[in-house]
């Protein structure tokens, strides 16, 4: 059978909750520190009522603590900026993050200036962004740390080896492509602009694939081989299920992929639980900066 090997991001992500929790018990015997993560939301968004109360959770379950902020949809902008302000100054903070998206009338590039870069674990302050493209220590967007710890683990060294990312946004595309860069791989931005896609993808030995346009790349577009990293999460029609139910699906799809692909991660089950996971090791990665102690590799 020459089908793709699946990569079991929930598996991996369990494992990197272990260590993390690990991590935590020793923080608190050896310092007394108990690492702290702040998420506020605005608004009552379904989907990020959902992903807001998965971080809350897994946060518990490491051993940190969690401080949810849950502010009505019509909270003017200078009480939002009052209470990162708050957050920004409490020694048991450690983690800050506005899940997004925010109502209309807030600006999230405002939103994310007012956070304190050493406690910005989503990674998307300009300060950040300038660190990493410039090789120093930043805090990296959580989604694209954890597609390098999967391609990491898969594939040993990345060096030299040619990766396409499809997408160029602040939060995934990007942080993504300086990622790889720094891993030595010759990097490629495709987005919707790009030239005969098709063919950038086909050159590609690892294909992150960040849009958000359900089953886009098929398997024809894939080198024989690859490894395939399917960031999209979209909401799709399932009659098969039954009237009016829905599933998610990737940017990629699936079938025809995993007949070409040498790995390619799920969806769901494979990026998606990385980011929480990574978004914890962000938030211990931030305790230990603060206050001056190693940081865990
Ligand atoms: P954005 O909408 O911010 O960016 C999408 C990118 O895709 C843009 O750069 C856009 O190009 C590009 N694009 C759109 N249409 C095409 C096309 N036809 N061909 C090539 N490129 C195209 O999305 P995000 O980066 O925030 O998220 C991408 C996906 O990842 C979404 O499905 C989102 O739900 C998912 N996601 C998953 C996470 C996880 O934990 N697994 C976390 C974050 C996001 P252009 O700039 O030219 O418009």
């Amino acid at each position: 059978d020459m089908s793709a090997d699946i990569i079991d991001g929930k598996a991996f992500a369990a494992k990197v909750r272990g260590q993390i929790a690990g991590q935590v018990a020793r923080m608190k015997a050896d310092h007394g520190i108990t690492p702290g993560l702040a998420v506020i939301l605005v608004g009552e968004d379904p989907a990020s009522q959902v992903y807001v109360r998965n971080k809350g959770t897994q946060t518990l379950e490491v051993g940190m603590h969690s401080y949810e902020h849950k502010l009505p949809a019509e909270t003017r902008a200078e009480d939002l900026y009052a209470l990162i302000d708050r957050l920004n100054a409490d020694p048991a903070v450690h983690g800050i993050l506005c899940q997004f998206p925010v109502p209309a009338h807030l600006s999230e590039t405002e939103i994310v200036a007012r956070i304190d870069p050493s406690k910005d674990v989503d990674g998307l302050h300009v300060v950040n962004a300038g660190l990493l493209a410039s090789g120093q220590r930043a805090m990296v967007s959580c989604t694209p740390l954890g597609c390098l710890m999967l391609l990491r683990d898969r594939l040993g060294s990345l060096s030299g080896l040619n990766a396409v990312v499809v997408g160029r946004s602040n939060l995934v595309g990007k942080p993504m492509a300086q990622l790889l860069l720094r891993d030595s791989c010759t990097v490629t931005i495709a987005h919707s602009r790009t030239k005969d896609i098709a063919a950038v993808c086909r050159g590609a030995d690892i294909l992150v694939a960040a849009v958000g346009r359900p089953r886009m790349i098929p398997g024809d577009w894939i080198k024989p081989g690859a490894t395939v990293i399917d960031v999209g999460i979209n909401r799709v029609d399932a009659p098969e299920r039954g009237p009016g139910k829905t599933r998610l699906v990737g940017d990629v799809d699936f079938d025809s992929a995993k007949e070409v692909a040498g790995a390619i991660t799920p969806v769901p089950g494979g990026v998606g639980p990385m980011t929480i996971a990574c978004l914890l090791a962000n938030t211990l990665t931030a305790c230990c900066r603060i206050h001056g102690l190693p940081e865990p590799d």
